[in-house]
């Protein structure tokens, strides 16, 4: 066993009597690590650790905590060897992709650092009475609550953990039960450097959850999971009240419409469909595609999926890992087989994989789906997996109709060299973001998230963030 760990609370690792294990996707019978799960006793101590902390924290200049965040951010950089192999020992990705995650949070986190720095917290406004002067000022929202899933888990939980700090907040985080490793990580760092309580590392399953996002000291719950979840949180501060932040679902799609160049399009679109397994919220899982170009698609998808290595994601020679949970591969294997049902034609994939020296793993070929019916499950519901569902229009309108029909507005990529095409795109897609001739994979300093039933509240990274993680005062200075 790698990692063994309690629930760190004000500084201090903290056990209870129930423990869980997790295991590696790619060689189940294999013990990754223990943690303790929380108790309500201590979702209070916890709020009431990350109460004081915030309330001194807040009183450090910005400049000086971004110094100190800076420093923590350097510390994660230094470790990213050591996340990088706790996120692919339980998530189950590439260890290429696992170091990526790591880079990309540390340059979210500095973004965000110096976004807070260059806000300056109060502007002047004019004022209906003379002598008076106004400002409007914003300040640290106070004890945020983190929950997060399991297909980025340092990503995640940085996505929220430096914007919290940077702009003067404690925070508490509740990663996924699946992946919990590479937060105890974070939280091992983060004691070293941070003042006690800044940042509390507590584990378990939705009791937990619901314990910490409905506790009455809390005043921010920022979320990234699935809609259910989702609702189930909204639902749950209406009796604290507490301001949300929600990171949901998606039903991303290519449009490919017209293109000088298929293969680079197909290699794009192929990534941002089997990144992480398909196992993203931002991964392509319809592609729409003007007929004329269906054949072509089809067999260059085909090819460039099928040609896929799957493996144990430690191995440097392994293109795409396992599922990262058992009842997530039973979810996959059910989707295609009712896509099947519905009428779908299965062009590759189709099925779980046996993998070599990995006994039992949670493999799931790489699966394109062609003839996908729009009004089907395939068409219209996330699988969260390596599948792709193929989706042929003819005309641009019918194309924005099938973009937009569905429940989700996360991201959508147009492949296109036609302007009225892409004007129309960038006007009329119902997504938080969109992306013209190249796939789904967000930058690290540009807003992060979704509209419809993708997102509620603030987005993470960027300008907007700050209406999350503080709040905004009216102020009249009169003479
Ligand atoms: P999930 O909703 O099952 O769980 C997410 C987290 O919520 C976990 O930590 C879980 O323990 C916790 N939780 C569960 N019930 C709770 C409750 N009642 N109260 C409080 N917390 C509770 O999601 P998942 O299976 O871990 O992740 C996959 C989902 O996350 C997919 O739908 C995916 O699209 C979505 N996701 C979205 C984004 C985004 O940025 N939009 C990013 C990653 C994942």
């Amino acid at each position: 066993m790698k990692y063994d760990y309690g629930n760190l609370i004000d500084g201090v690792w903290q056990d209870t009597g129930q423990i869980f294990d997790t295991h590696n996707p790619a060689r189940p019978a294999e013990t990754v690590g223990r943690y303790a799960m929380a108790d309500k006793a201590m979702v209070d101590r916890a709020v009431a650790a990350a109460s004081r902390a915030a309330r001194e924290w807040r009183r450090v200049t910005v400049a000086q905590r971004c110094d100190i965040l800076g420093r923590y951010i350097d510390a994660i950089e230094a470790a990213r060897g050591v996340l990088a192999a706790a996120i692919t020992a339980e998530q189950g990705k590439t260890l290429k992709e696992s170091l990526g995650e790591v880079a990309k949070a540390c340059g979210e986190s500095r973004y965000m650092m110096q976004h807070a720095m260059a806000e300056t917290g109060s502007r002047h406004a004019a004022s209906l009475r003379p002598g008076v002067r106004n400002l409007v000022v914003r300040r640290p929202r106070g004890v945020i609550v983190a929950i997060t899933p399991w297909n980025f888990p340092v990503m995640t939980p940085m996505r929220k953990i430096a914007p919290a700090l940077a702009f003067g907040n404690a925070i508490i985080v509740k990663a996924s039960e699946f992946t919990p490793a590479a937060a105890c990580l974070l939280g091992a760092i983060a004691a070293d450097i941070l003042p006690n309580g800044l940042v509390q590392i507590l584990h378990g399953g939705p009791e937990i959850g619901n314990a910490l996002v409905s506790h009455p000291g809390v005043q921010g719950v920022t979320f990234t999971g699935s809609v259910g979840t989702g609702k189930r949180i909204v639902a749950a501060t209406a009796s604290n009240l507490a301001e949300v932040s929600l990171e949901l679902g998606g039903k991303n799609a290519a449009v490919i419409h017209d293109t000088d160049d298929l293969d680079a399009c197909l290699d794009q679109v192929a990534q941002a469909a089997m990144m992480c397994s398909g196992q993203r919220c931002t991964a392509v899982s319809r592609v729409l595609v003007r007929r004329d170009l269906h054949a072509q698609v089809a067999a260059g998808l085909a090819r460039r999926m099928a040609a896929m290595r799957l493996g144990d994601g430690s191995d440097p020679s392994t293109e795409l890992g396992p599922m990262t949970h058992r009842a997530q591969l039973e979810h996959v294997r059910l989707s295609v087989d009712q896509a099947r049902r519905d009428g779908a034609v299965v062009v590759t994939g189709g099925e779980p994989v046996r993998v070599p020296g990995c006994v039992d793993g949670y493999f799931y070929a790489p699966t394109l789906l062609d003839r996908v019916a729009p009004d089907s499950a395939a068409a219209r519901e996330e699988i969260f997996g390596p599948v792709v569902s193929l989706i042929s229009y003819e005309t641009l309108d019918d194309a924005l109709h099938l973009l937009n029909d569905v429940a989700y507005g996360l991201t959508a990529a147009l492949f296109s060299n036609d302007a009225r095409a892409i004007a129309r795109f960038v006007d009329e897609c119902e997504t938080g973001m969109l992306h013209v001739n190249h796939g789904t994979v967000p930058d690290s300093h540009m807003p992060f998230g979704g509209i419809k039933a993708s997102g509620v509240g603030a987005y993470s990274v960027g300008p907007g963030a700050a209406a999350f993680y503080t709040t905004e005062h009216s102020v009249y200075l009169g003479a």
